[in-house]
């Protein structure tokens, strides 16, 4: 009989649910159902593989708002956010559903026979999934894993495991085999090292902090497993005084404050050319004002609260006194956002302002709802700065001038870069790291690589 954890609402600090606590015992039993259930799930038909997660698909689109519902409880989300969350789930099935029986193997010219290639499935993945988009990370790594015919085993975050279990009696009701997709709720330290060190698991897709994906990768050597890992983020916008600066600063908060900050794509760094700082700040002031924070079921409010209260206390520490710089000063705030009263986890938006480059808040992950504002010069110190972190997953450029627009985006070293946008995520095209941000791309074709090994055949014809 399995220890249980109650789940809590971050916006009530009441109890949800209560969820088992998985052992080691019974990771070592999921891994062997999962094992178990590949031959078959692998000798489906493509086209009745394809069929099977297009019925999952529709299955999440049926209980979209139970979904979405559901998200918000257990993060905090906004619920506009939820809902958009859920609708990529399914289209992120969909795509994948679409891409059965379409990654396809080439015949190569070569002497003397036929040579061709075949994406064999890996076998058993193994998904680790972070707290900040529960069910939309966990489909990223479904979606290729089975399209492509492994068989997937998740391991939810220890605070948010509510949406990956009902996806998966979803993936049942579709019709999908027992055993192709579980979940396993439990401690990192238990069921995740365990997943990582597991020699039937053939390959981790893991989605988290920098220094957990370190220690995942370690344990996967013993096994050289696959890896693919999708880290932190230190993602700068970076402003021109060619900018439409009035969109710029009315789309900065949407690009550091959706999910209350807790964003591995959160814009936390705003490099603004100094001409323009002042009046780019009175602007931002604005729209920080309208950034509502509240109740998350509200489809008027923009923000809920952070999903814990020991990571609130992460937050609040990044701006405590003492943080600022080398000679430890304080870090003053510039313009706050309002918060309710009374239970929830709030933090309101933040903006620092000007912020020093070599300050810990200007340097650190805080994944909590505030931005730096640092000036630059020109082109030239906007890569430096841009650039000047161990990161390298996201970022934005504000220009109207398209020849530069192009100049930065081959200059910053990141992953997913966006134009006159914050948008950083598509399900058709491919999203990752660069540098310490991890690496390995999910979504678009790109990942389906990432799920499967090419095999080389090569049939001799000559005599
Ligand atoms: P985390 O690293 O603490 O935990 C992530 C998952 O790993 C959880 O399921 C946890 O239980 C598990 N885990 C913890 N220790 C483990 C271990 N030793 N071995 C195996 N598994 C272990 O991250 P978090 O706090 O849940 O999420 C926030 C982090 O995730 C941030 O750094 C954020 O940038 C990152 N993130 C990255 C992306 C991306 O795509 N690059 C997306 C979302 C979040």
């Amino acid at each position: 009989m399995s220890d249980t954890t109650t789940v809590i609402n971050p916006a009530t600090e009441s109890p949800i649910a209560d969820v088992p606590i998985r052992g080691l015992d019974e990771t070592d039993e999921a891994v062997a159902r999962s094992l178990e259930a590949g031959p078959a799930w692998r000798a489906i038909a493509p086209a009745d593989r394809a069929r099977l997660m297009r019925r999952f698909a529709a299955q999440v689109e049926e209980h979209a708002e139970e979904l979405a519902q559901l998200e918000t409880a257990n993060v905090g989300k906004a619920i506009g956010e939820s809902r958009d969350e859920v609708g990529m789930v399914a289209e992120v099935l969909y795509f994948y559903a679409g891409a059965v029986d379409k990654h396809r193997g080439a015949t190569v010219p070569v002497a003397g026979g036929v040579d061709m290639t075949f994406h064999e499935p890996l076998g058993v993945v193994a998904a680790i999934i972070p707290w900040n988009f529960p069910i939309a990370i966990t489909s990223w790594k479904v979606g290729p894993a089975l399209a492509t015919g492994n068989t997937i085993v998740v391991k939810p975050a220890e605070v948010t495991p509510l949406t990956a279990l009902r996806l998966a009696e979803l993936a049942l009701d579709a019709g999908i085999p027992e055993g192709v997709l579980q979940v396993v709720t439990g401690r990192g330290s238990v069921v995740g090292t365990r997943l990582a060190e597991h020699p039937d698991v053939a390959k981790v897709a893991f989605t988290g902090s920098t220094e957990v994906g370190r220690d995942v990768m370690a344990r996967a050597s013993g096994t050289i497993k696959r890896v693919t890992l999708e880290l932190g983020g230190k993602s700068a916008s970076v402003i021109f005084d060619d900018a439409d600066l009035e969109v710029a600063a009315a789309s900065t908060p949407g690009g550091v404050f959706a999910n209350a900050g807790q964003d591995c794509c959160a814009r936390s760094r705003a490099l603004v050319q100094r001409s323009v700082v002042d009046r780019y700040l009175e602007l931002l002031s604005k729209a920080v004002e309208g950034w509502t924070v509240g109740d998350p079921t509200d489809p008027t409010v923009k923000m809920g609260p952070m999903v814990t209260a020991a990571h609130r206390r992460v937050v609040e520490g990044f701006l405590a006194p003492g943080m600022g710089g080398a000679d430890g000063g304080p870090v003053s705030a510039y313009a706050r956002g309002a918060v309710p009263e009374g239970p929830g986890y709030w933090f309101p938006p933040t903006v620092v302002a000007p912020a020093e480059p070599g300050w810990r808040m200007a340097r650190e992950e805080i994944f909590g709802p505030v931005v730096a504002v640092i000036p630059f010069d020109d082109e030239e110190d906007a890569i430096r700065l841009a650039n000047d972190t161990p990161f390298g997953l996201s970022g934005s450029i504000w220009t109207r001038d398209g020849a530069r627009s192009l100049r930065m985006a081959r200059a910053i070293q990141a992953g997913n870069l966006s134009v006159n946008s914050n948008s950083s995520v598509r399900v058709q095209t491919s999203f990752g790291g660069m540098k310490q941000s991890g690496f390995g791309r999910e979504l678009g074709l790109e990942a389906l690589a990432s799920y499967s090994d090419v095999k080389n055949v090569f049939v001799a014809t000559d005599g």
